[in-house]
């Protein structure tokens, strides 16, 4: 699905990456887990076009991208949710997915083919506040809506970046559940997470990120010990 190789990237002539290899296959769910710091926002934007490449490649499905615009990467099928989530919120809750569903429909041969009902039936409470701006929506609200016109981009790659950062328990609760519906439903997955268990609840395997380098790779059973999923968080994360 997506593969990088030798990838590295940074800001002005400074790089903050350096020779990553990353791979997410077909319909898995692969976790990036790091310090702050560590570059993972960086690898995010790098991936869907935002940050040039200064070195290395990009691909999906074999094909090089990491030249082509962000939008391009977008139809080829590549959405990301990024930290800040970056809504209309003066626009109405209906209006900001609408413009998304007008964006996927660019994608006719999409193999998840989320219809808009379907989308709402993921996120109960969007339902009878179609018309409330997004604005006022609670921070975990709002990250379901940045889930949700992700979603109506039809991707077969979702890339999220911090998804339970800043939100209270019951709300990561929620968002883990959307995250194992997709998985359920096979769609491939890059989750950047500070909260170790978290990313193990919703991944298959592992890279942990260290000043810009991979510096181990978690399988799937190493990556769902508790053993090492506590050595990690007292080595990089100061957290669990
Ligand atoms: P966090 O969890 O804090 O977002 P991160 O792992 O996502 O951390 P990045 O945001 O990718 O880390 O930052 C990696 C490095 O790149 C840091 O040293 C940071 O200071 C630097 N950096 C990030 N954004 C910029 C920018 N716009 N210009 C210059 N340097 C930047």
């Amino acid at each position: 699905m997506l593969a990088t190789r030798r990838l590295t990237a940074g800001y002005g002539t400074v790089p903050v990456l350096f020779d990553v290899d990353l791979d997410v296959g077909d319909g898995e769910s692969v976790a990036i887990v790091g310090a702050n710091g560590a570059g993972k926002s960086t690898l995010v934007r790098t991936i869907c076009g935002l940050l040039r490449v200064m070195g290395g490649e990009i691909t999906k499905d074999g094909r090089a991208i990491q030249s082509e615009p962000p939008y391009r990467r977008a139809e080829l099928g590549i959405a990301v949710v990024l930290e800040g989530r970056h809504l209309f919120d003066e626009l109405s809750l209906e209006s900001n997915l609408r413009i998304a569903e007008a964006q996927g429909r660019k994608r006719r041969e999409a193999r998840f083919d989320f219809r808009f009902d379907e989308v709402l039936e993921l996120f109960p409470f969007m339902k009878g506040r179609m018309s409330a701006p997004v604005g006022v929506f609670s921070g975990g609200e709002q990250q379901m809506v940045a889930v949700a016109r992700a979603l109506l981009l039809k991707p077969e790659l979702l890339i999220l970046d911090e998804p339970s950062t800043g939100l209270a328990p019951k709300v990561v609760r929620e968002i883990v559940g959307v995250i194992q519906a997709l998985r359920k439903k096979g769609m491939s997955l890059l989750l950047i997470e500070q909260h170790i268990a978290v990313a193990a609840e919703c991944s298959d395997r592992a890279y942990v990120l260290s000043l810009g380098k991979v510096v181990q790779q978690l399988d799937q059973h190493s990556w769902h010990l508790p053993s090492t999923t506590d050595a990690l968080a007292r080595a990089y994360l100061g957290n669990r």
